[in-house]
């Protein structure tokens, strides 16, 4: 597709006038300023672009009385080419800055980004910043719960001057340059002629106010650092890496805005004995042979008293109990988990011979059928 010529890349006639094409101009630059496709699909944006840097171009010679009439008689805006001829249109058109600079003279600079020149940000509520923070307690404090403090740095509205930023509120007024609306009409002398932009105030920032005597405090900040101590309930049955939210106890808000949050990121310390695994408890617990062999009461700990666990006759190493409810509270039920307690059959070692020959003895009076697993073993062999 043909590219459109400059007339209609601006949808004016050839015969316009200089009034006509400022107009239509202005139009389409409203049209397809990159502000309006920021937040527009990647090719949308890109053909905008590309559109807006045409039409800015195309006003760029139409606007020019020698560019356009090198245009109009030529179809190009540098005029006749004279190979090795005079030098006269050689930097012909100093003066004019060219594209950049008209677009600079447009938006304050920067006519691409996001904030477009004069847009004030200042006055829009911001919230505070979230703080993020670790504290470590111990398995049992996890278990039962507990109270703990955690010293926060953070950015406070001002107290004395409850934010404001003045001593007093008498000394907020309106700003003498904007007369309070915060923004100022600036007349620029621009290639186009004189126009008229409106821009942030820069005597108060776009606030519209201004403060004659700031708070001694916040010295017209209207915020502090403090550091605070703030308690932090840790409910029974914590898990690691549980997160607890306080909501508006993180950074300062301005402008109106909510402060942000305290976020405390719980770490829990290993225990020597118990392994969690949510609401559920594991706990090895080694047993001697008798105990094994015979049956018995072992004394288990949990993590309140100590309870007393029945091991029947017979028991295999590496035999599995559970213990219902010794596990760890639910955090929002009223109820435990369980405990599992695994039996290690611990084999005694550095006997001395009478004990050799008191095991050999009643090893001599075992029969097949005692030891299970051994007699399966053995006939899964011998088939082979
Ligand atoms: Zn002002
Ligand atoms: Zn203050």
């Amino acid at each position: 597709m043909a590219k459109k010529n400059y007339y209609e890349q601006l949808g004016v006639d050839k015969g316009a006038n200089e009034q006509d094409i400022k107009a239509a101009y202005r139009k389409s630059v409203m049209k397809y300023h990159p502000d309006r496709f920021a937040t527009k699909p990647e090719p949308e944006r890109k053909k905008a672009e590309d559109t807006f840097k045409d039409i800015n171009h195309a006003y760029d010679v139409l606007s020019n009385a020698e560019k356009k009439e090198n245009y109009d008689n030529y179809g190009t805006e540098e005029g006749p080419k004279y190979n090795g001829g005079a030098g006269g249109f050689d930097g012909g058109f100093g003066g004019f800055g060219g594209f950049e600079d008209i677009f600079s003279q447009f938006f304050g600079g920067g006519g691409s980004g996001r904030q477009g020149g004069g847009r004030s940000t200042r006055t829009m509520p911001v919230n505070g910043d979230d703080i993020t923070m670790r504290l470590d307690i111990t398995f049992e404090e996890a278990i039962h719960g507990c109270e703990k403090t955690v010293k926060v740095y953070r950015t406070e509205k001002c107290a004395d001057c409850k934010g404001l930023g003045a001593k007093d509120p008498s000394k907020i007024v309106d700003c003498n340059v904007c007369h309070g609306s915060g923004v100022v009409t600036a007349v620029q002398n621009t290639i186009f002629g004189r126009q008229t932009v409106r821009t942030k105030c820069n005597n108060c920032g776009g606030k519209g106010k201004v403060i004659t005597e700031k708070c001694g405090t916040c010295r017209g900040t209207g915020i502090i650092k403090k550091e605070r101590t703030i308690p932090v309930a840790i409910p029974a049955g914590t898990d690691n890496n549980q997160t607890i939210t306080y909501y508006n106890e993180g950074e300062a808000g301005s402008n109106g805005g909510a402060n942000g949050r305290l976020i405390i990121i719980i770490v829990v310390k290993e225990h020597d004995l118990f392994e969690r695994d949510g609401n559920d408890l594991y706990i090895n617990i080694p047993i001697t042979i008798s105990d094994a062999v015979i049956g018995g009461k072992i004394s288990v700990p949990t993590t309140g008293k100590n309870i007393s666990l029945t091991i029947p006759a017979g028991t295999q190493s590496d035999t599995k109990f559970r213990v219902k409810g010794y596990g760890v509270k639910y955090l929002k039920k009223d109820m435990k988990g369980d405990l599992y307690v695994t039996v290690e059959v611990e084999i005694p070692q550095k006997l001395n011979s009478k004990q050799v020959k008191l095991l050999q003895e009643f090893e001599a009076s075992i029969v097949a059928k005692q030891y299970d697993s051994k007699k399966t073993f053995l006939s899964k062999w011998i088939n082979k």
